[in-house]
Formats: C-alpha cells, sequence, structure tokens
C-alpha cells in the first residue's frame, strides 16, 4: 500500500512538474540550486581530497609515488579555477557548469593517473567510483544536466581508451551505462520529491505574509516590501491608501466579535477584488487597511477609493450597515514619510465627520 501511496504521490508531483511554466520552472530550479550548492560544494571539496589520497592506491601498485604525483595533484588547479569562478559568478547556470567542471577534473585527474599504472585492471573500479560524484553533483543540476555530464564521461573513457588501453573497456562500459541511468532516474526521483519541499515553501511563505482573517496581506509583507524596496521598480506613480472603518468598535460592542470579524473578511474581500493584481492590500491593524495602488496617479486613486467608500456605504450585503474613512498620498520614495502622510490624510477624514477619502 506505502509503495502505491508513494507511486500517487510522484504522479502527482510529474502532473505539477509539467505544468509548471519556464518562469516557475527557472524559479524552482533556482531554488533547488540555492538550496543543495552548499552541500555539492563540500562533497565536491571531499571528493578531490579522496581523489588525491588515491596516490596510496597507485603506490600500492606502482610500488613508487612519482609517476602519478603530478596528475594527482592535478585536480587542485581545477579546485582553485572553481573557487575562483564561483567566487566571482553567482548565477545558476555558472554554478552548476562549475561544479561539473570539478567533477570532470576529478575524472581528467584520474585518467592520467591510470595512463601512468603499471596495471590498468583496477580502472573499472576507479570509474564506477566516479558515478558518487556525479550522484552528488546532480542534486543542483536539472536530470537532463546529469545526463549529459554522464554521457560525457562515457566519451572521455572511450577516447582514453585510445591512450589507456583498458584491459577491460567491455566490463567497463557494462558497469558504467547503467550506473549512469540510475544515477539520472534517482535525480529524476530527487527533483520530484524537492518540488514537494519547493510547494511547501511557497506555502509557508505566502502564509507568513497571508492575514489569516480577511485571506488579505498582513504586514508581515510590508516589511518585506520595505526592506526590499520593492516599490523602486515600478515604472509609472504609485499611491498609497489606508482604509479605516468607522466606529467599528461600535460594531463589536452592539453585534459582537464574530459580527465584526465577518464586517472585516467582508472589507478585506472586496477590497481585494476591487484592486488589480499587482496591487497590495495589507490588513495594516486591527480594522486598518493599506492599500498600495502601482501605476496610479493620486487623483486615480482618490476616485477609486471614493469608489470603495460609497459602494461600502450603500452595500446591502455588509454583516452590519458600516462606512470608511480613507486617508490617501503619493508614494514619494520613501515608504516611512509616505504611510506618515497617509495616516495624517485619514486622521483628517476621521476628524472632519468621517465616512470620506482625503488627500495629503
Ligand atoms: P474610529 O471611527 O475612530 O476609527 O473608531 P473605531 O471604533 O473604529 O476605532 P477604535 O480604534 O476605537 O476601535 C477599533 C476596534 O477594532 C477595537 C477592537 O476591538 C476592534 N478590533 C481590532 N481587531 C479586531 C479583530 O480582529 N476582530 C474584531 N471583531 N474586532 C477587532
Ligand atoms: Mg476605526
Ligand atoms: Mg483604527
Amino acid at each position: 500500500m506505502r509503495v502505491l501511496t508513494n507511486a500517487k504521490t510522484l504522479m502527482e508531483l510529474f502532473k505539477d512538474y509539467r505544468s509548471m511554466t519556464v518562469d516557475d520552472l527557472s524559479d524552482f530550479y533556482q531554488s533547488k540550486c540555492d538550496y543543495y550548492q552548499n552541500y555539492v560544494g563540500i562533497s565536491l571539496t571531499a571528493g578531490v581530497i579522496a581523489s588525491i589520497f588515491y596516490i596510496i592506491s597507485d603506490y600500492l601498485l606502482n610500488g613508487s609515488f612519482i609517476p602519478t604525483l603530478i596528475p594527482r595533484f592535478s585536480v587542485l588547479i581545477g579546485m582553485l579555477i572553481f573557487i575562483a569562478v564561483t567566487h566571482f559568478f553567482k548565477s545558476r547556470g555558472v554554478t552548476v557548469f562549475m561544479d561539473f567542471f570539478l567533477a570532470h577534473c576529478i575524472i581528467f585527474a584520474t585518467i592520467w593517473s591510470i595512463y601512468h599504472l603499471e596495471d590498468r585492471i583496477h580502472a573499472s573500479e576507479g570509474f564506477i567510483i566516479m558515478n558518487v560524484v556525479f550522484l552528488t553533483v546532480g542534486f543542483v543540476a536539472k536530470p537532463s544536466e546529469t545526463l549529459l555530464s554522464s554521457i560525457i564521461f562515457i566519451l572521455e573513457i572511450l577516447i582514453s581508451h585510445g591512450f589507456n588501453h583498458y584491459e577491460n573497456l567491455d566490463i567497463i562500459m557494462a558497469l558504467q551505462i547503467p550506473l549512469a541511468i540510475a544515477v539520472f532516474i534517482s535525480h529524476c526521483l530527487l527533483m520530484l520529491f524537492y518540488l514537494d519541499h519547493y510547494r511547501m515553501r511557497q506555502k509557508l511563505e505566502l502564509a507568513m505574509v497571508t492575514d489569516p482573517l480577511t485571506q488579505v496581506y498582513n504586514r508581515h509583507l510590508l516589511e518585506k516590501i520595505i526592506t526590499k524596496n520593492a516599490l523602486k521598480d515600478v515604472a509609472g506613480p504609485v499611491a498609497i491608501a489606508m482604509m479605516d472603518i468607522d466606529y467599528f468598535k461600535q460594531v463589536n460592542d452592539e453585534h459582537g466579535h464574530y459580527t465584526g470579524d465577518l464586517t472585516l473578511l467582508y472589507i478585506g474581500q472586496k477590497l481585494a477584488k476591487g484592486t488589480h493584481e499587482d496591487d497590495y492590500v495589507i490588513r495594516y491593524g486591527g480594522e486598518e487597511f493599506v492599500i498600495i495602488l502601482k501605476n496610479c496617479d493620486v487623483n486615480n486613486a482618490c476616485a477609486r477609493m471614493e469608489q470603495f467608500r460609497r459602494e461600502i456605504e450603500n452595500a446591502k450585503d455588509t454583516p452590519v450597515p458600516i462606512t470608511v474613512s480613507v486617508g490617501v498620498s503619493r508614494y514619494n520614495g520613501d515608504f516611512s514619510k509616505s504611510i506618515q502622510n497617509v495616516d495624517n490624510a485619514l486622521y483628517k477624514a476621521k476628524n472632519s465627520g468621517r465616512n470620506k477619502v482625503v488627500v495629503v
């Protein structure tokens, strides 16, 4: 039964994977790379060190360290190039390329060392061990990239046969090809399991910035917008509005908190449905909502808020009759200053009789 459940989960994940857009896929692979790169980087370093230690097995075969000393240590040049490039270039493409580059440097050093071995019968063991390196690097890569790298590895063995003359090339290939397929399948599965993790993380991230009562954003998102300076990329003007329910305490006192909660849900949903997809509706405090309107000047923002105000005042489907007051201001590049302006505008709306929109 457990096997069936796992197969069903994998099928669902595969369907999810197939339905991803190009942008989603790129974000997914970036996330997978970010998540596993430390592990891969450290494991590759361990692989480099282990491959240098194979000089001991060379000694057991040759009776001397000298012939394979330079080939075995040549992997350190690859390591230095790897460190330099990954220090300056952080993109996924370069990171994955350099991980495979270092893996192939280990293979190159191995092939060169085999050339200097008197007995080459053990080359097959050496090549099998290399699959551990591919199994590791594949954590950051797409399965197709791991497959390509395994094919290049097989070509490297075939080309090096020209000068290494492996005594048992047939055995090497008979072992290597199924292993390359197994590594590829393992990475397809790993990718699907990472997708499960990725989706869970997305859900948690969304839950972090969502207000559970009104289902609009909460203040965590506002903090993200401020710390990431997210509004600087908007080409057009940005307006900020703050809406506060009038005499909301009375709603709670006279009709109970449950009705108060339903009223908050009503306002949150109305704002979410009435704004554009890239605008932000944020529950700022108890019964206060901040609305960030992108590509919208102050006059337009006022008109849109005035329409909300009128619709709420005249609505027949609110849990109880309510009105709202709204402050509006232009976003001037400084979020705290702009919020202060909006707050002042709201204060004026409240002090001049409520149920109105005021601009500062
Ligand atoms: P004003 O017109 O000046 O805004 O008056 P007000 O009564 O709306 O403002 P006040 O700040 O005095 O009261 C806000 C109320 O909002 C008090 C608090 O009990 C209520 N409130 C805050 N969060 C929630 C919530 O999650 N659910 C409910 N039901 N009420 C809440
Ligand atoms: Mg209020
Ligand atoms: Mg208030």
